[in-house]
């Protein structure tokens, strides 16, 4: 229902909650957080109101370097698949928790994708539609793997697009890590999302690409918030304003990346794509 996330200076947990709050006047049973610390991605998601996830945060040591981390995001939930539950709040992780995704919307051919991943060996751990992404990504991600010893954008072999020169924005081009090489969690997030039909904005994070938010839409809204050092992604201004007003809003089918350099968007196929840059003038 309502999708924040952050790249910058910032403490990530808190700007997404608070983002998150902005969004409560939408409705929804659940919210959770993942963010990227010390190379590891930590959820935390509780089923209810944002007061139980923000009670699930405080209650974690004052020194946990979850509250220090620089990339993450959040996601209120409005069911559609599976009952407001803990387990089926999002974000969902992968078997292997180094990716977490978030996803507003319903994956239509989750049935036949979850049968998929099961036949591989893959337990999921929700009842949403929503949780076949993480796995999907974590397969791509290792399909797509530099092998050790070789430098990324030396192989090219994954026949991809080459690198995204192309649009970007921020103070400098955005440089993110996906090369010639085809690898990394834009790329897979590019790839997973030419299989998903319905609607879907969906953000996710990597414990191997910290500082890096990746984001995709079809049929459902996400816009960029561009800061200074810092960027944002959110399913309504509404979520970032209090930060930026600078915005950027994503075409259909879209693939985003941000770091706190600058954000990129491509198509599913990993050409550059046009955006339209605006300024929110209005009280959101
Ligand atoms: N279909 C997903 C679920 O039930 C996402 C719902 C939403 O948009 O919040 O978990």
């Amino acid at each position: 229902c309502g999708i924040v996330g952050y790249v910058g200076a910032r403490s990530a947990c808190t700007v997404v909650v608070d983002g998150l709050r902005r969004l409560e006047y939408r409705g929804y049973d659940s919210a959770g957080v993942a963010v990227v610390a010390d190379d590891e991605v930590r959820v935390v998601k509780r089923a209810g109101k944002l007061t139980n996830l923000a009670k699930a945060l405080a209650e974690l040591p004052p020194a946990d370097r979850l509250r220090a981390a620089a990339s993450g995001i959040g996601h209120t939930r409005w069911a559609t698949h599976g009952a407001p539950t803990d387990r089926n709040a999002h974000p969902h992780a992968s078997a292997d928790g180094r990716v977490a995704v978030i996803h507003n919307g319903i994956i239509e051919n989750f049935a036949r994708l979850r049968d998929e991943l099961e036949a591989a060996g893959v337990e999921l751990a929700s009842d949403t539609d929503s949780e076949v992404v993480a796995h999907l990504l974590a397969a791509e991600l290792a399909r797509t793997a530099v092998p050790v010893g070789v430098g990324a954008g030396t192989s090219g072999s994954d026949g991809g697009p080459g690198g995204d020169a192309g649009i970007s924005g921020g103070a400098g081009a955005a440089t993110v890590g996906d090369g010639a090489s085809g690898a990394g969690l834009v790329a897979a997030m590019r790839a997973v999302c030419a299989r998903l039909t319905g609607a879907f904005t969906l953000l996710a994070v990597s414990a191997d690409e910290p500082g890096l938010v990746v984001g995709a839409r079809r049929n459902s809204p996400l816009v960029v918030g561009v800061g200074a050092g810092e960027y944002f992604l959110a399913s309504d201004v509404a979520a970032f304003i209090e930060h930026t007003r600078d915005a950027v809003e994503l075409g259909q089918d879209q693939v985003v990346a941000i770091t706190a350099d600058g954000y990129q968007v491509t198509d599913f196929a990993g050409a550059p794509a046009p955006t339209q840059r605006y300024h929110v003038d209005w009280d959101a």
